[in-house]
């Protein structure tokens, strides 16, 4: 469980508590043991359901139990440093945890869906080297709260609280897919903690059917996410060869194809109806020719899987260029025939940086030497040359 970090004021931030710590909280704040569940549900029901910023609005509690909570807690969400929206209706946002610590989102809408992709850390620590957000160095791993706050802001913004003002019978905002910036397997216990909170029926209520975990193969943790979250998994494979996997991924050299492949068949719950997705990203002459494909089909053999061809979205200063259109169908042909169901993702808000591996943030984690120089650059009233 994530102790929740007191807030500058000493108040303690309610979003991202599981929850039996936001029972305990409430206990430690005042109110009687016995009634402890019974209003972490109601609150639940206020924070995640209605999207209520305000303690004063949470009407089925009564006015002293408001009162105690404003004096304790803050809900709050993140600062929106910009909103944008692509040709194609993905909006991004940048959102602003904390001073210097700042994070992307985005919202692609489809037809009969629409899914948010949620950020877990700030940078990340994998470099792959096809990734924009792997050129940006780990600044801190996200909080349970400020992970979930993503989701929040989207249903703020697309207002599209189930129980909220908005109240559309057709939700909006569908599905999670935890493929933003970061590791999610190396923020176990706040990603856990978060989706937890997504699933939770009186939680933000999304089916853990409509929740995909994706991660670049932290092996030793995917059995762990099985058991503990349970939500749907998605391996970002890109090659089925550990020569071309360790450059590309260099977290392959460290956890090599078979036993990634290994921890996959013993993936708890994985079946025909909860299939792993593998994400393949097509890089011109690096991974894409038919016997990349062949050599994929036979890696995946008895693994219930889907595969997700990606096609490589540039950024500035990428060492690779995507695969011509002919390459890709000719791929992703041999991948169907062998009897996967292989869409090619339609590249989404290509114009606002925000498709896969677009994503970068300017945070970044100050050296200790900076810290020093700014503290002497504040404290240096006298003139920089005394001659
Ligand atoms: N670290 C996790 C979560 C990030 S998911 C993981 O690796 O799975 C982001 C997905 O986008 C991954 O499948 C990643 O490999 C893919 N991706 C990264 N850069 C990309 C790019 N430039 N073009 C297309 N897909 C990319």
């Amino acid at each position: 469980m994530t102790a929740a970090a007191p807030t500058s004021a000493g108040k303690t931030p309610l979003l991202g508590l599981t929850r039996p710590a936001l029972a305990a909280a409430l206990v430690a704040s005042g109110v009687p043991e016995r009634e402890g569940r019974m209003r972490a549900s109601q609150i639940w029901h206020w924070l995640y359901q209605r999207g209520s910023t305000d303690f004063a609005a949470m009407t089925t509690l009564s006015k002293g139990l408001r009162e105690t909570l404003a004096g304790h807690f803050v809900i709050g969400r993140p600062e929106i440093v910009t909103q944008q929206i692509s040709a194609d209706g993905t909006r991004k946002w940048l959102l602003r945890m904390g001073p210097g610590v700042e994070v992307e989102t985005v919202f692609i809408p489809e037809e009969d869906r629409g899914t948010l992709c949620v950020s877990s850390q700030v940078g990340c620590t994998l470099t792959c080297r096809f990734c924009h957000t792997g050129t940006q160095k780990l600044m801190r791993n996200l909080t349970a709260g400020e992970i979930v706050a993503q989701v929040m802001v989207a249903r703020d913004a697309l207002d599209d609280w189930p129980a909220g003002k908005g109240g559309a019978a057709q939700r909006r905002l569908t599905n999670v897919v935890m493929m933003g910036m970061g590791e999610p397997l190396y923020n176990f216990e706040n990603v856990r903690d978060a989706i937890h909170i997504m699933a939770d029926g009186d939680g933000l209520a999304l089916s853990k059917r409509r929740i995909t975990l994706s991660t670049a193969g932290v092996v030793p943790m995917i059995e762990r996410a099985g058991n503990e979250i349970g939500s749907m998994l998605a391996i970002s494979l890109h090659s089925a060869r550990d020569d071309v996997r360790d450059e590309i991924v260099p977290l392959n050299r460290k956890y090599k194809i078979a036993e990634l492949m290994a921890a996959c068949r013993a993936y708890p719950g994985l079946s025909n109806a909860r299939r792993i997705t593998f994400e393949y990203v097509m890089l011109k002459g690096v991974n894409d020719s038919p016997d990349d494909a062949r050599r994929l089909v036979r890696l995946l053999e008895g693994i219930p899987a889907k595969i997700n061809l990606i096609p490589f979205n540039p950024w500035p200063g990428a060492p690779y260029a995507c695969s011509d259109w002919e390459v890709i169908e000719t791929f992703a042909d041999i991948v169907n025939a062998a009897g996967y169901a292989s869409p090619i993702r339609t590249p989404r808000g290509r114009d606002i940086m925000a498709a896969c591996g677009q994503l970068k943030s300017e945070s970044v984690k100050a050296r200790a030497s900076d810290a020093l120089n700014a503290r002497l650059a504040a404290n240096s009233s006298a003139p920089a040359h005394v001659e």
